[in-house]
């Protein structure tokens, strides 16, 4: 399962120029479960962000080249960096600060000196928002429901038997009901970024995750998108 633990993990981009803050901050969120991309200035940060799409971001105020406030700003702005959480890290604890924080769009704010115990805390807090199945919460649509700590996954009551990518494929579909999903965008969600998989094998995947839904009757509650990919519901 090896697969699954690295596509399933969470990715934090973490933005601090200072390294030993850096260090701590990153191998503190690593043994919370999260896969670290690491910056140490608002240019390579914004550019981290394209590359590797995080599912949140611990970004400090103060940062060579960029400011975090301008990546904030910018990250903010655009429709498909929107949805990303940030929490932004600031030495300045005035109340003006703060506000000005919020009004960048950051969803959260730290002042520092800060507790590891809270910025944790916090961070975990904006991931159960964006990926409520990497923080291990049940996730449930209609009459199906999945429980990612203990791999299982139930439609009206009975057990249905997926394998590892039908999983992982449900499991995202089922983080955002509705949503619909390219389906370049699942292989990187299912598959990772780093294996080369055929669009094609996308279809196959979901073929067969719609057999193992109905098994035991019940609608599809998978629907194509001609032209664009798949939703749930
Ligand atoms: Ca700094």
């Amino acid at each position: 399962m090896k697969a699954d633990k690295r596509t399933m993990q969470p990715r934090v981009l973490l933005v601090e120029d200072e390294p030993a803050q850096r260090e701590a901050v990153g191998y503190n969120l690593e043994a919370e479960g999260f896969a670290v991309i690491a910056a140490d200035n608002g240019e390579d940060a914004v550019l981290l962000v394209e590359e590797d799409r995080p599912d949140i971001i611990i970004l400090d105020w103060m940062l060579p080249r960029l400011s975090g406030i301008e990546v904030c700003r910018q990250l903010k702005m655009r429709a498909e960096t929107r949805g990303i959480p940030i929490i932004m890290l600031s030495a300045r604890a005035e109340e003006v600060d703060r506000v000005r924080g919020l009004e960048t769009g950051a969803d959260d704010y730290v002042v520092k000196p800060y507790s590891m115990v809270e910025l944790m805390a916090r961070a975990k807090a904006q991931l159960r928002r964006v990926r409520p199945a990497t923080a291990g919460m049940w996730l449930e649509h209609g009459d199906l429901r999945l429980d990612p700590e203990s791999h299982r996954v139930h439609r009206a009551d009975k057990v249905l038997k997926l394998g590892p990518t039908e999983f992982r494929l449900l499991a995202t579909l089922l983080e955002k009901p509705g949503r619909v999903w390219s389906r370049e965008h699942l292989l990187d969600r299912v598959w990772g970024r780093d294996i080369y998989v055929d669009t094609r094998t996308v279809d196959v995947h979901v073929g067969r995750l719609r057999k193992a839904l109905c098994v035991h009757g019940g609608d599809d509650p998978i629907r194509t998108v001609r032209g664009t990919g798949y939703a749930l519901g």
